[in-house]
C-alpha cells in the first residue's frame, strides 16, 4: 500500500520546512512517518538521515536512500560528509530529478497557505493547522487554542508539566499538614459548637473563609508555593473528612460545621491552586 504522490510531496515539504526551522525531533517524527508510509521514497530516507542523531542510523538511512535512487544528491553529499570522504561534485546538466511527476499538479496551489497537512495523530485527517511551538500539523480535534495560537497535545502536556511542579514529597507534606490543621479546625468547631450555638454559627460565617485561606496559605508555603495538578482536590477532601469526624465524635456544632465547610474549603482550594 502506497500513499498518493501529492500527499507524499506535501509531507516531504512540510518535514523539510520543520527540519529547516531546527525542530529536529519534530522533523524526525515527520520523516519517520513518511518512510513508514512511503518506504520507496528516497527523499524521505535522505531527509530522515539528515535529522537523525546516531551516526550508524544516519548511515543506514542514507544507504537506503541511495539504494532507491543512486543519484540522490542529498544522500550522496550527506554520506560523504558522514564518512569524511570528499564531497562529490554535481555538474549542472546531470542535476538529478529524484521524483519525476508524470501527472500535472492542478490541485496544489503555489501559495504556501494552501498546503494540505495531515494531523500527526490522525494521519488520515487533512488540516491546515499547525502547532505554534513544534510546527507539527494538528487537526481541529487535537489542537488546543491558546492565547498565542494552536498547540499540539504534546506541547500542551510539556507546558503543564512545567506549570505543575509539585514533587511527591510536596503531596505527602501538604496532605499530612492538611490532616493536622483540618483536625484542629474540626475539634475547635465540635467543642465550641457544642457549648455555644447561634452566636458560634455567625462567628463561623465570618471566620470560615479566613480560616480556610490561612490553612491554604500555610500548606502552600510549606511546599515552597509549588503547584500540584491534584493538590487542591486532595486537600479539600482531607479538610472535609477531618472536619466532619471530630464534630461527629464530639457530638455538636453541626450547623457551625456546615457553615465552616462551605466557607473554609473553597478558600483552601483556591489557595492551593
Ligand atoms: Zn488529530
Ligand atoms: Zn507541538
Amino acid at each position: 500500500m502506497s500513499i498518493s504522490q501529492p500527499r507524499l510531496r506535501s509531507m516531504l515539504r512540510q518535514a523539510d520546512k520543520v527540519a529547516a526551522n531546527g525542530k529536529r525531533s519534530a522533523a524526525e517524527e515527520l520523516y519517520r512517518q513518511i518512510t513508514e508510509e512511503a518506504p520507496e521514497s528516497a527523499a524521505g530516507w535522505a531527509g530522515l538521515a539528515g535529522v537523525l542523531l546516531s551516526p550508524a542510523e544516519k548511515e543506514q538511512a542514507y544507504e537506503k536512500a541511495l539504494a532507491l535512487d543512486p543519484n540522490n544528491k542529498a544522500a550522496l553529499v550527506g554520506l560523504a560528509e558522514l564518512r569524511g570522504e570528499p564531497i562529490p561534485e554535481f555538474p549542472e546538466e546531470v542535476e538529478p530529478e529524484p521524483e519525476p511527476e508524470p501527472e500535472p499538479e492542478p490541485v496544489e496551489a503555489e501559495d504556501e497557505e494552501e498546503y494540505v497537512y495531515y494531523c500527526y495523530r490522525h494521519p488520515n485527517r487533512e488540516t491546515s493547522l499547525r502547532c505554534y511551538t513544534c510546527g507539527k500539523p494538528i487537526c481541529i480535534d487535537c489542537a488546543r487554542k491558546t492565547s498565542v495560537g494552536y498547540s499540539c497535545p504534546d506541547c500542551q502536556r510539556e507546558l503543564q508539566d512545567k506549570y505543575f511542579n509539585a514533587t511527591n514529597t510536596d503531596y505527602i507534606l501538604a496532605s499530612v499538614l492538611a490532616v493536622v490543621l483540618g483536625v484542629i479546625g474540626g475539634v475547635v468547631i465540635g467543642f465550641i459548637g457544642a457549648l455555644t450555638g447561634f452566636l458560634f454559627w455567625i462567628i463561623m460565617f465570618f471566620v470560615g473563609g479566613a480560616a480556610g485561606s490561612f490553612i491554604g496559605g500555610v500548606l502552600k508555603r510549606a511546599i515552597g508555593r509549588r503547584r500540584g495538578r491534584y493538590l487542591p482536590m486532595i486537600v479539600a477532601v482531607i479538610m472535609v473528612i477531618t472536619t466532619i469526624l471530630p464534630v461527629l465524635v464530639l457530638g455538636g456544632g453541626f450547623i457551625g460545621m456546615i457553615i465552616y465547610l462551605v466557607t473554609a474549603v473553597p478558600a483552601v482550594y483556591y489557595q492551593m491552586r
